[in-house]
């Protein structure tokens, strides 16, 4: 029964059927914070992160208010997946199995006659379900000639894994995809995750300018809720100077004599080298780690120090998803697909850029809330266009199921952004969008939290530490401020209090959320630490 036969879709006033359904290309990166693409016009945007993302940028959308809706790697792709919070799809931490066999999007388009794959970083566990061709890493996967899993078992692909994954999309833009169908391809990169180990062709990219500083590099978080001075994802007290920046990881590296003495990932990534990888890994950090030694620094000067080469390390890596965003949209071009072909930009998370004093994401201060998205959409969405609409990765399975004419299931619980790519946003559209993080006790230490955020304020609160957090974010975009408990803000700290219950109880999440940590609750009442 070929029922999309039948279906007719309206695009930008023409109606199109059946095979004329747009394809979709879904370029998806781990930690690209909205902040480093240039399109967002953040504090990262004089160094020029994303050539070929602005280029992207300029023909379609870019989402300024774009969320997630639990701030880590695995749980974000589970919500994109099923178009349902982490409570509902059973994703909610890291550690967890996602279950294959629920219903997700690229299942719907395959049934709606979609040839679909993915590449790259799946991050669910199991054998991937709803795709004619797979290949994704294993767990977290190396940067270096990394191992992939694909349905014919397990395999080793030379090279930087970031052109590994785009080379593996572009073979199957060719000469993979079934011909006569419609195509779904997802192009999941590693990078720029932890640890930010770059190609080498980007080893000494920027290394003759300094990164600018975020403007909260020095946050000591005095005005927060204690939460936010007991994490541990620091540049000052939790990065550290071997396995995360690679000091003197490098000149004396000789193979398995050094077994065990460095983090697994930085380590396995260098025994993985080539010898010419290797080599251009040596010239680029030796000299580097001789001048750091030789400055002896301390103090401020040190976290300075430490936030270069971790932004330039991590910028390094955003340049070659950028370079990989290019290659494919060429390749489109090439192949004569660009017209019919809608190529989505996005990132699981946002990150800490040295804002805050912080690496990592968790938290649903904006900058780790917020998850970079930008669509192309030729002769639907008009380019060089910008949105403020609140939407999250909530919405994703449904927009693409839409852009496909099939019909989106009742269950999902986002809506569509077709309209929005439109330039119609409905008159109800949202006010507010839902966050929930659950990882705790765990690595990097952010409590469980829940909150509300409108496009002018936000509510946050710890409940394993009954805390509270709340900031007017148009006075206060860095969330310096927090005015819980302020008495000219009650009116509207009842209001997002009211709105973040109905919000509970729209997407029905019945998570405990009475669990509380003693042990840590008695830390926390502790007067500050000092942060060096
Ligand atoms: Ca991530």
């Amino acid at each position: 029964m070929l029922l999309w036969v039948a279906l007719v879709v309206t695009m930008g006033g023409a109606e199109v059927q059946g095979e004329d359904r747009p394809n979709i290309l879904f370029i998806f990166s781990d930690d690209h914070a909205p902040h480093a693409i240039g399109a967002y016009d953040g504090w990262l945007k004089s160094v020029d992160p994303t050539p070929n993302i602005d280029v992207l940028a300029s023909q379609g959308m870019v989402f300024r208010n774009s969320f997630c809706t639990n701030s880590i790697c695995g749980p974000s792709r589970a919500v994109i997946q099923t178009g349902k919070h982490s409570h509902k799809n059973g994703f909610m931490n890291n550690g967890n199995t996602f279950d294959w066999n629920q219903q997700t999007f690229p299942k719907l388009l395959q049934k709606a006659g979609y040839t679909t794959a993915i590449y790259g970083k799946s991050h669910l566990k199991g054998k991937p379900q709803g795709y004619a061709d797979w290949k994704v890493l294993p767990g977290q996967g190396l940067y270096y000639n990394p191992d992939m899993i694909t349905p014919k078992g397990r395999t080793r692909i030379e090279g930087h894994c970031t052109d590994v994954v785009t080379d593996l999309a572009v073979e199957w833009l060719k000469d993979g995809r079934e011909a006569g169908k419609p195509f779904m391809l997802m192009v999941q990169h590693k990078a720029p995750h932890r640890n930010w180990m770059p190609a080498p062709r980007h080893l000494n990219l920027y290394s003759e300018i300094d990164i600018p500083e975020p403007s909260t590099l020095f946050d000591q978080w005095q005005d927060n809720a204690p939460p936010a001075r007991f994490q541990e994802l620091e540049i000052d007290r939790h990065m550290h100077l071997n396995f995360d920046l690679f000091v003197d990881l490098v000149p004396g590296f000789d193979g398995d004599s050094q077994k065990g003495r460095f983090d697994k990932s930085a380590w396995r990534n260098m025994q993985r080298m080539n010898p010419k990888q290797l080599e251009d890994w040596r010239k680029a950090y030796a000299p580097r780690d001789r001048a750091f030694h030789a400055a002896k620094l301390e103090g401020k000067d040190l976290v300075r120090w430490k936030f270069q080469r971790y932004a330039k390390n991590y910028l390094r890596c955003v340049r070659g998803v950028d370079e990989s965003v290019g290659t494919l949209m060429e390749t489109l071009e090439e192949l004569g697909l660009s017209d019919n072909t809608v190529v989505i930009y996005s990132s699981d998370q946002g990150f800490y850029v040295g804002d805050h004093g912080w690496y990592d994401k968790r938290w649903m201060y904006d900058e780790s809330m917020k998850m970079p998205l930008v669509v192309k959409w030729p002769k639907v969405t008009k380019a060089g266009t910008a949105n403020n609409d609140l939407v999250q990765n909530l919405d994703y399975a449904e927009t693409f199921l839409e852009m496909a004419g099939a019909d989106v299931p009742a269950d999902m619980q986002g809506e569509s952004l077709v309209p929005l790519l439109k330039g119609r946003t409905p008159e109800d559209w949202r006010k507010s969008v839902y966050y929930h993080y659950y990882e705790y006790p765990s690595v990097h230490m952010v409590p469980r939290h829940y909150g509300v955020r409108s496009e002018r304020y936000k509510l946050m609160r710890f409940y394993q530490f009954d805390e509270w957090e709340f900031y007017d974010l148009e006075k206060d975009p860095d969330e310096l401020q927090n005015l819980y408990g302020n008495q000219q803000y009650a009116p509207q700290i009842a209001e997002m209090k009211i709105e973040l219950e109905r919000l509970r109880e729209l997407y029905a999440d019945d998570s405990d959320v009475s669990v509380k940590s003693q042990q840590w609750q008695d830390q926390l009442r502790q007067p500050q630490a000092a942060a060096n």
